[in-house]
Parts: structure tokens; sequence; C-alpha cells
């Protein structure tokens, strides 16, 4: 079923959903049912899977030479989707990358995730791959969200690359992601909301925001959309701080703050148990007011931790 008609069908009642990551290459299926168990209990009606470009490793050979090779840390991505809605019944929503794919290899992915039964994808650039520093387009793919939303919302028109006799359209509801905090590199957060707008306008149906501490933020993303003709749903993405050198990786990876008063809280702690604690009391107040401000779903980066997200959503559902 559609996200979008999840959200219809709650009729106004939050819901409850969350991201995972492929397991490391090499690791079973049962690290993701681990994460995934402890959680059910709060009916998610859809779970986002991770997409992962490759990345660069060096191999060193025997004469001591040095070699740049492709290697994918987490792939995966498609079948677990397919596993989740075997065993559990719920939409799994694959997240689809430009980097790694050209159009051809795009086309063809959608058309195994239509024949998979998946409804729903959440379409976006991609990070960079580490070695490269800032993001490259792979020759033939994608070099923007809004282009890969635009292959995407063809094919649900029915037209694929090449024209195809007959071509079946496919029925995919699409989801990009927003930013309230702003994109690191766009140069302001009017530009950055300006694509965003393309993006709603050129056909996506939700949207769902970078994780952020500080509830003003995403009342404030909300309410500009909503003067500026974006009505689509905006789930906001959220996450606990669970360990004390979150405070400087979580604004080195995501580009988003930490309010001081979260920061004083975690810096004063004792522990590492302590701070754990904390970073749960602060989303679990996150949450409520999100509920009370009407979010649609309150969707967590568990990052294939259940336990924080377990219970923060005991206290909030
Ligand atoms: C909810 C969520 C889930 C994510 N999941 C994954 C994942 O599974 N795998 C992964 O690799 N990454 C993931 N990311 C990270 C994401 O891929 C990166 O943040 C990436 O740098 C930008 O992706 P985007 O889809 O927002 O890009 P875009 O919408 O393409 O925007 C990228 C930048 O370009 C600018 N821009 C947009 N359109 C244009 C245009 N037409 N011309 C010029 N500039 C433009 C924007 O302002 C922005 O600064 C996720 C992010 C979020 C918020």
């Amino acid at each position: 079923m559609k996200i979008t008609d999840h959200i219809t069908h709650a009729n106004g009642k939050t819901l409850f959903s969350f991201e995972l990551l492929p397991p490391v290459k090499g690791r079973g299926i049962e690290q993701i049912y681990k994460a995934i168990d402890p959680l059910m209990e709060f009916k998610p009606p859809f779970i986002d899977v991770t997409y992962h470009r490759e990345d660069y490793i060096y191999k060193q050979h025997p004469n001591g030479l040095l070699e740049q090779v492709a290697y994918r840390k987490r792939p995966g991505t498609v079948a677990i989707c397919a596993a989740i809605m075997n065993r559990y019944k719920v939409d799994a929503v694959p997240h689809l990358i430009c980097g790694g794919f050209t159009k051809e290899e795009t086309e063809n992915a959608l058309i195994d995730l239509q024949f998979l039964g998946i409804d729903n994808v959440l379409v976006l650039r991609g990070d960079a791959r580490k070695a490269d520093g800032a993001f490259i387009p792979t020759p033939g793919g994608h070099s923007y969200a809004c282009e890969l939303l635009d292959q995407v919302v063809n094919m649900n028109k029915g037209k694929y690359l090449n024209d195809e006799l007959d071509a079946a359209t496919t029925d995919f509801c699409i989801g990009v992601a927003g930013y309230p905090e702003k994109h690191f590199e766009a140069p302001n957060l009017a530009l950055d909301f300006k694509y965003l707008k393309k993006k709603v306008e050129m056909g996506a149906d939700f949207i769902v925001t970078q994780m952020f501490f500080d509830n003003k933020k995403y009342c404030d993303f909300v309410k500009l959309c909503r003067e500026n003709d974006i009505h689509v749903p905006i789930i906001p993405g959220l996450k606990p701080i669970t360990s004390s050198k979150q405070l400087i990786n979580l604004p080195k990876i995501f580009h988003i703050d930490i309010p001081e008063e979260l920061s004083d809280a975690i810096l004063a702690c004792k522990d590492e148990k302590q701070v754990k604690e904390v970073g749960i009391e602060w989303l679990i107040n996150q949450c409520k007011e999100l509920i009370e401000f009407g979010a649609p779903v309150l969707h967590f980066y568990t990052m294939g931790n259940p336990e924080p997200t377990k219970r923060i959503a005991e206290a909030v559902f």
C-alpha cells in the first residue's frame, strides 16, 4: 500500500516507522530480523531500507603496490525489502539513489521493484563516495534527485527510456528528502527549498526530513512548505543520541545543529549510560510535541539498533 494511503487511513493519528541499513557484507539476514522484531509491536505500516553506493578500498599486492578497488560494503537493499515484506507483511520502502546507476540500470531496478510488489520508493541523489569528497554522478546516470524522480514519474505514466510497445505503467508512491536545516551544499535555505518545491511539483508524493533535534526547525519547515503550496505529508526523521561522540559526529556527518540545552545536558553526564538516558528522554519529549503538532509519522533512524527506539515508542505510542 502507498505511504500516502497509510497516512490517509490513519485519520490524523501519528504512525510509527523506521529505517534500517543493510548489514555489512558477509552478515546474514538474521541481523535485520533482530533489528525489526522488537519494534513490530508498534505496528509500523512501512519500513525503509537504505541504499549504499560502492566506495573504494585499497588492496596491497605482494610487491607493495596499492590497487584501488570498488567495493560495496552494504549490498542487499532490494532483497532485504522482499524479505521484510514476506516475513512481516508490512510495506518495505527501498531508497533509490542516483550514484552507481546508469538510467538503464535504474529502469531495470524499478522493474524489479514493481515485480516484487513494492509500492513506495524514496528517491535520493545519494551520498558522495568517501574517496571522492563531493558527489560524482555515474556516467549515463542522474546528477540530482529530481532527475531520478522524473524517471520514476515517467515510468508511472508508462514512459520508459526507449519506447516499449504496450509498456505497463508502474504506480510508485514517491518520497524525497527534505532538510529543515538546509542541505549542506546549498548556498542558502531559500535555494534548497526551491529545489525541494521543484521535486514536489514534478510529482513527489511525500517528504522525509533529515534528523533534527529542535522541533522548531521542523515546524518552521512545515509552515514554509504549506505557505508555498507544498501540501504533501512531511515525515519527520528522528534519531536519539546514544553516545557522547555523536555530539561531534552527527553535526559532522549530517550537517545538523544540536541545541545548546541538549549538548549541555550531555556534557554534564557522568558516563555513557547517562548520555543514552538523556538522548532518549530528549527524543521522547520531541516525539510528544511532534504528535501534538500533527506529524503524520514519526520515522526513526535506528541504524540497526532497535533498543533506544523501542523505549521511545513505548513512551509515546
Ligand atoms: C530521509 C533521508 C534518507 C536518506 N537515505 C540515503 C540512502 O539510503 N543512501 C544514501 O546514499 N544517502 C541517503 N541520504 C543522504 C542523501 O543522499 C544526501 O543528503 C545527498 O547529499 C542529497 O540527496 P537529495 O536527494 O536530497 O539530493 P538533491 O535533491 O539532488 O539535492 C542535492 C543538492 O543539490 C541541490 N539541488 C537539487 N536539485 C538541483 C538542481 N536541479 N540544480 C542544482 N542544484 C540542485 C540541493 O539544494 C542540494 O544542495 C538520505 C537523506 C535523507 C534526508
